[in-house]
């Protein structure tokens, strides 16, 4: 067993692993049971900071492709604890995501009170007591995060760990979501007659931010008339990964689906938090881009007086900001999908602190005219995954209610984040063809 190391870059402690034990003894706890039984991966691992680390399957996630594993190892430091960038957005054991996958794997909890240890008492001591933690009390035989009872004498073990003995299979499937590639091309599940005829406009550079252009798509209906002033629907995207969002499947057909409805609308690309961008960098991109449609309304063949903002995820509250701030009367209405409803929970997600976040929060101008705001649409995915969004949104539904804004709301119960590309059933479909209703209700074409 000499080739086996239970120390980890992270602060989990390996020896307890469902998936080793397994790999050892044969003896499978119900996690080790799902990786084998459901997502068909071969249980083979001798710790985190070996070679031979556990790989996963397919779909889901492993430790071979854990993103602070391979940061460590790049980095060739021992442990998390001992690198000077601790914590860091790869790990930060007190970020929101963080709890979120405490709460959801609690063998992962650990990882926290590992870190008190490994720092008062030193690593060595640290692996000492886990290993005497992680072994029948009453025979030494060892014992799994997930199991019940102990596989030699049957003692209950529930009592002799520090969380709740089970994990909530649902985290599964989050990392089951397609990779980013696959998710790049998904479209919007829904689709209208004429949208294969809609002229698009790409790549028009609406704003030049650290020497990069900021890129805009627009989209025209089909056989628009020359002297027609079309209303607009701005459509603003969540945070991504990816650059040129707007050139996503999810984009490019709603953009489609919009003009077919007899709007413009424009895709556009802004900066994002996830790569550094600050929440007045972002609503600076927005205005930038409100501000050069207007200006060029008549060229593009714009209504300006006439436009709503659609916005998405956590892209939300930046539409919601811009619609709602000063309440410009150009805005007629406003639709949120999936959204948070503040940026404190943004930022707390990504474990960064913006002095701005509160007083910028959508949730907290909603009191500040109430009467001035114009009708909104917000749409609700009950099986979101993301963290702390539902309870954003929630809060956000709440406080418009009680300042008595026009407001429509829609639940999806089946609906998780980006409905509109991930679940092609009639609930969605029904709420894209309220939105669209919504949108032809308080957009007037002249
Ligand atoms: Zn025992």
């Amino acid at each position: 067993m000499s080739d086996f190391n239970y120390d980890s870059y992270c602060g989990l402690y390996c020896g307890g692993c469902s998936i080793i034990k397994a790999y050892q003894s044969g003896i499978k706890d119900p996690f080790a049971c799902f990786w084998s039984d459901e997502a068909g991966a071969e249980l083979k691992c001798h710790g985190c900071k070996t070679d031979t680390v556990f790989g996963g399957a397919a779909e889901f996630g492993g430790c071979a492709k854990c993103a602070i594993r391979a940061c460590a190892r790049e980095k060739g430091v021992e442990r998390c604890l001992s690198c000077p960038d601790f914590p860091c957005q790869n790990f930060n054991p007190d970020t929101e995501i963080t709890k979120f996958l405490f709460d959801k794997l609690p063998h992962m909890s650990t990882i926290a009170t590992n870190l008190q240890t490994i720092l008062s008492k030193g690593a060595n001591s640290w692996l000492e007591e886990q290993e005497a933690q992680w072994k029948c009390p009453d025979c030494q035989t060892d014992y799994t995060w997930y199991a019940t009872h102990c596989s030699n004498c049957g003692k209950d073990l529930g009592d002799l760990k520090p969380y709740k003995n089970t994990f909530d299979t649902s985290v599964f499937q989050m990392m089951k979501m397609p990779d980013p590639d696959e998710l790049f091309k998904k479209k919007v599940v829904f689709k209208l007659e004429g949208m294969d005829l809609v002229s698009i406009q790409k790549d028009i550079a609406y704003s030049v931010e650290q020497g990069s252009e900021l890129l805009l798509d627009l989209y025209f209906p089909p056989n628009q008339l020359p002297d027609k002033k079309l209303p607009l629907v701005v459509l603003v995207h969540g945070e991504a990964p990816v650059p040129n969002i707007k050139d996503s499947g999810s984009f490019t057909s709603l953009g489609r689906i919009i003009a077919a409805s007899g709007f413009a609308a424009a895709a556009f690309n802004h900066r994002v938090l996830m790569q550094g961008a600050g929440i007045k960098d972002v609503i600076s991109d927005i205005e930038n881009l409100l501000a050069f449609l207007i200006d060029n309304a008549d060229e593009y063949g714009i209504d300006k007086n006439q436009i709503a903002i659609w916005s998405f995820s956590m892209g939300a509250p930046f539409g919601l900001y811009a619609g709602m701030h000063n309440s410009p009367a150009y805005i007629k209405c406003m639709v949120a999908y999936y959204g948070f409803g503040d940026f404190t929970s943004i930022c707390n997600l990504f474990g960064r602190t913006d002095e701005q976040a509160e007083e910028y929060s959508p949730v907290q101008l909603l009191s500040q005219h109430p009467d001035k705001i114009a009708p909104m649409l917000v749409a609700r995915a009950g099986m979101d995954q993301i963290p702390t969004i539902l309870n954003s949104l929630d809060n956000f539904i709440r406080a418009a209610i009680e300042n008595n804004i026009h407001i429509d709301i829609y639940n999806h119960p089946t609906g998780v984040h980006a409905f509109e590309i991930m679940n092609d059933n009639p609930r969605t479909h029904e709420i894209i063809e309220k939105t669209l209703e919504f949108l032809k209700r308080h957009l007037t074409a002249l």
